[in-house]
């Protein structure tokens, strides 16, 4: 149930890259990338892009292969250096180097781990198979989440939607091994074949596992995971943070789900003290709670032993891990080879150790001075959106105010945390690459269950400065840039206005509209869930973003799968606002005052085309089905194409005319903010 917002998709297989490309060594844009034997009033994207999508095949281990692919590969270098210094000289015991270095060289060490086998799993599947009733089942489910292993239900810390400046506990729908809730209950032939595919892949693991009866336990674990996916909410719904806010008593709570005690669980999590949370989906505790009593011991054993093994598949031996990439990195997502083990490792550490490799991290790539520049970008941005809020003809000056009051005091962070994270408390040795993983998903686990009804700490960040992602947080009303956002060519200090504004400008008006997108718009000034529009304005609102949603569903990005535009929405807000406002500020520069030409370029070509080159990405067909199926963003084509063609300004650039599929008619076009 986060509210928070991720720019790119951030799917597993999906992180790095082998071959570098070239740009950013000439600050400038990258001839060979276009394809102008494509009109950019046709399709901009390939016009664009075509160049480059032409010499950049997507490598094998990889399911899209995209800019950001290239800044990870760059990255992932840099940290293998890190870790791999640290693995060869640990220093001290409990010093970051030593535990990122035997973090590291624990999960290098394949030969260790193909030797251990599934013994580091042995005793939960003791405890699994000695359940003997439905009591039993709810106390084992209640054990491991309380170690942070989310079997049936997420459950965190996140602000009061309504009191933002404290934290309480979330339980929210979960226990589902596909990618979302539909993946179970669709009827088509694809969808049908998945299943299919889904529960051999669950029989294959249950029978490395040593499951004698490995393919009727897969069929009872697709049963009870279809019962919660039934249950369960769906995408759009759970978009409306209003579904995800239950406050019940412990009692209440207990009362609801008579078969699982909450009361017995904040006891074994340590928060006796706590005296409500928000049951987030009350439904599907009600119809998982019903499982939990009448659903044969025997099914929950085979789906406790699935979510466990596929839960720590990575981790273990050759066989497990390559099953576990047959399903999820070549079925699912396309992918033709597994990455190499040290990119799998890195990307283990990104999660168990992440801020303590972020540290050395930034002190390799990140200047001080690099922050300061972003934060004078971030402000002018700011101005250039102040600016068009007021001179929206369609909002009264009562909702404008209160938009201000939000735009004004919207927090940004910039490159890494100020105050880091204290990784203290977790022990991580060499001796096991599960163990280690255990001991930091616990570790997460306390840090969550400490946060319950204290004041929120608005100094953390939910992304490692080595990731290339930005967020935008409602309940802090915060826009977060980790510094490996803020590299060429993204943002690069030596090149001309266009570029820069193109590029890091339109992440930033971004994340900034974010905070006025179909679910942002719903949280005030203070990150409180309240209501600060006119009710003609937000019928208003609601009446231009439906025109938005329609605009998206019309697009088909793969097969006769359409984007689900009511699901992208807040993405496609987002991206339309951020470029439009990128756009104003670029027009206050020098640059955007100016016509000079550079490379035949006028600067608002320039500019659109930078805009258009971050999004370069090719994807393998599965990989768009995944996230047209299960994501809230728009395949990349279609987050360049689609936004440009609701901007006048870009049809002006490329002298369009009426009849081009990148001048839509008027009546069509979007404007929102
Ligand atoms: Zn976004």
């Amino acid at each position: 149930m986060r509210f928070t917002k991720s720019r790119i998709l951030a799917l597993s297989f999906v992180v790095a890259t082998t071959a570098a490309t070239a740009h950013g060594n000439d600050h400038g844009l990258d001839a060979r990338n276009f394809d102008t034997a494509v009109s950019p009033c046709q399709d901009f994207f390939e016009y664009a892009n075509g160049g480059w999508l032409k010499s950049n095949p997507i490598p094998a281990e990889y399911s899209l292969w995209s800019l950001d692919s290239e800044i990870n590969e760059r990255n992932l270098s840099i940290l293998r250096n890190i870790l791999g210094n640290a693995a060869a000289h640990p220093g001290v015991p409990d010093s970051a180097t030593q535990k990122i270095g035997d973090f590291y060289a624990a999960a290098m060490d394949e030969t260790a781990i193909d030797k251990a086998g599934i013994l580091p799993l042995k005793n939960d599947l003791a405890t699994i198979a000695a359940l003997k009733s439905p009591a039993d089942v709810a106390s084992l489910i209640g054990a491991w989440q309380a170690r942070g292993e989310d079997v049936l239900f997420d459950f965190e810390a996140q602000p009061d939607l309504k009191d933002s400046i404290k934290d309480i506990a979330y339980a929210g729908q979960g226990g589902l091994g596909l990618p979302d809730r539909d993946y179970y209950l669709r009827d088509d032939a694809k969808s049908k074949t998945l299943r299919a595919q889904y529960q051999a892949h669950v029989a294959r693991m249950l029978k490395l596992l040593g499951d004698a009866d490995a393919k009727t336990e897969a069929a009872a674990v697709l049963a009870l995971e279809t019962r919660l996916a039934r249950a369960s909410l769906d995408r759009v719904a759970l978009r409306d943070p209003a579904n995800s806010y239950h406050i019940y008593t412990l009692k209440d709570a207990d009362a609801k789900t008579p078969h699982f005690s909450w009361s017995g669980f904040f006891h074994n999590v340590g928060r006796d003290d706590v005296r409500s949370f928000s049951l987030a989906q009350p439904d599907f505790f009600v119809a998982a709670d019903k499982a939990l009593a009448d659903a044969p011991v025997a099914q929950w054993q085979a789906y406790l032993r699935w979510r466990l093994i596929d839960a720590d598949a990575t981790y273990l031996g050759k066989d497990f891990v390559a099953a576990d990439f047959d399903f999820h990195g070549r079925i699912l997502r396309g992918a033709k080879q597994i990455q190499p083990r040290w990119k799998r490792a890195i990307r283990s550490a990104d999660f168990a150790v992440g801020e303590l490799l972020g540290q050395a991290y930034v002190a390799q790539v990140f200047p001080p001075e690099a922050k300061q520049r972003a934060l004078v970008l971030v402000n002018n941005l700011k101005l250039a959106m102040h600016a068009r809020i007021e001179r929206l003809g369609w909002m009264s000056a009562a909702t404008k105010q209160a938009a201000y009051a939000k735009l004004d005091t919207l927090v940004a962070k910039i490159g890494y945390p100020d105050k880091w994270r204290d990784y203290a408390k977790l022990e991580i040795s060499r001796n096991s690459y599960v163990d280690n993983m255990r001991a930091a998903t616990a570790f997460e686990a306390r840090r969550q269950f400490a946060k319950f009804d204290h004041p929120v700490d608005r100094s953390e960040w939910d992304m490692t400065p080595q990731t290339v992602n930005a967020y935008y947080n409602p309940m802090g009303n915060e826009i977060v840039f980790p510094a490996a956002q803020l590299l060429p060519p993204y943002f690069d200090a030596k090149a001309d206005d266009a570029l820069n504004y193109g590029g890091i400008g339109s992440v930033i008006g971004h994340e900034m509209t974010h905070g006025f997108d179909d679910q942002g718009s719903q949280f005030d000034a203070k990150g409180n869930l309240a209501d600060w529009w006119t009710k003609a304005d937000r019928a208003e609102f609601e009446a231009r973003t439906a025109k938005l949603v329609e605009q998206f569903n019309a697009y088909v990005p793969v097969d006769d799968l359409h984007i689900n535009g009511k699901l992208t929405l807040g993405e496609n807000i987002a991206d339309l606002g951020g470029l439009l406002i990128a756009y104003d500020a670029f027009k206050l520069t020098p640059q955007g005052k100016s016509d000079a030409k550079i490379d035949g370029l006028t600067p608002d070509q320039r500019f659109f085309l930078a805009y258009a080159q971050t999004w370069r990405t090719a994807q393998r067909p599965e990989q768009v089905r995944l996230q047209v199926q299960s994501n809230e963003h728009a395949p990349a084509k279609f987050r360049t194409n689609g936004p440009v063609s609701d901007v006048p300004a870009f049809a002006h650039a490329f002298a369009c005319k009426a009849g081009d599929a990148m001048q839509r008619p008027a009546s069509t076009i979007v404007n929102i903010w």
